[in-house]
């Protein structure tokens, strides 16, 4: 196995066969340390000890999806909804500009209020009042015409998570009318764009299986992303999924380490959801090749109204305090937080 891991570093990936084994061993202690050093080496040749801050703006939970796993999906009615205007969205901004931020992302349910029209105007003036930061987007599955609108408009990035990258285990977690084919096209349609692009998956979603995970990887090597964002699933009590078990934090941290593997100079976040099952998850995940976190900007009102899943942490703290807890933890792993944009680099 570890000469396996020495194989996944030099070569970037491995044969669908190689990387099921490979995650197989995800509860060895001495392999995954193995593969948490190497990760973290390749992590510091590249970025040395920095890890890079996006202030995250939650900006609506309407959503026209219906997705099984998600707590703000259309059929939940006990979700108390909300859309910020666009002055609160600029204030957000605002906060997190004073607070250091160079990187705002706008994530969000797919909200039909938030058309064209009005998108183009709030990433305008975003851009134009902070020409010095980087605006990433997550509202989900749009047209290619409305992806361009918005790069036009200034947007830099975007995060789509493909979810699942086998069409089968895609439809179980999906009403129909949704499918794996469409959230792909939707991610080479950001690429073409030349966006710098993000997407990802739920570690331990219901039916998924460590070859579904394997096929997610080998997705992930031939689109070939700058960013990719993986929690653990969270079940939510008002879900179809509310009594299915969750991911845990050591097979998404040891997908963490490969990932960095197989793409060495991409962003890496660690996320809320691994914060949310384990009070050192996001440590562990830094610890292991993670390179972004992203603090809450939204405004601490609307915070418990965005619950995906169920105990998401920092739903109480404002801005300051999510920024100071996460900079407390991540300089008891021995990095530092950078106020830069924080661009991926090339490996060239
Ligand atoms: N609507 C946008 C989209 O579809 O990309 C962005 C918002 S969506 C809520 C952001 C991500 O939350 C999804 O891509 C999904 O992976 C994650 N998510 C939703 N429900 C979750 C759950 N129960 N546990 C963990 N992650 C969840």
């Amino acid at each position: 196995m570890f000469k396996l891991i020495e194989k996944l570093e030099k070569e970037h990936i491995l044969s669908k066969e190689e990387l099921v084994a490979l995650i197989d061993q995800h509860n060895n202690t001495e392999i995954s340390n193995f593969l948490f050093k190497k990760a973290r080496e390749v992590k510091e040749y590249y970025y040395g000890k920095d890890i890079f801050i996006r202030g995250l703006i939650e900006f609506t939970n309407y959503c026209k999806n219906d997705c099984y796993y998600c707590g703000i999906c259309s059929s939940n009615k006990n979700v108390a909804r909300y859309r910020l205007t666009k002055d609160e969205i600029l204030s957000c901004c605002e906060l997190g500009y004073d607070l250091g931020f160079r990187t705002f992302v706008l994530q969000g349910g797919e909200d039909p209020w938030f058309n064209d029209e009005r998108m183009v105007d709030i990433v305008s003036s975003i851009k134009i009042k902070y020409p010095d930061c980087a605006l990433t987007l997550s509202l989900g599955e749009r047209s290619y015409e409305s992806y361009k609108l918005l790069k036009d408009a200034g947007a830099d990035r975007y995060l789509l998570r493909h979810e699942t990258a086998n069409p089968e285990h895609y439809s179980c977690l999906h009403p129909q009318k949704m499918s794996s084919e469409h959230r792909k096209e939707c991610l080479l349609d950001l690429k073409s764009l030349g966006y710098q692009f993000g997407t990802g998956f739920m570690v331990g979603s219901p039916y998924q299986t460590i070859e579904n995970l394997a096929e997610d990887l080998i997705f992930i090597y031939d689109i070939q992303p700058q960013m990719v964002g993986i929690g653990p699933f969270i079940p939510h009590h008002e879900t179809r999924f509310a009594n299915f078990s969750g991911g845990t934090v050591e097979l998404t941290i040891f997908l963490i380490s490969i990932l960095r593997l197989i793409l060495p100079t991409s962003l890496l976040p660690s996320t809320t959801a691994l914060g949310s099952i384990d009070e050192f998850g996001r440590e562990k995940a830094i610890l292991a090749g993670a390179n972004v976190v992203m603090p809450n900007l939204s405004p601490t009102q609307v915070r418990e109204k965005y619950m995906i899943y169920d105990n998401k942490v920092g739903t109480e703290d404002d801005a300051l305090t999510s920024l100071e807890n996460i900079k407390r933890k991540i300089e008891s792993t021995g990095n530092k937080v950078v106020v830069s944009r924080g661009d991926a680099k090339t490996t060239n």
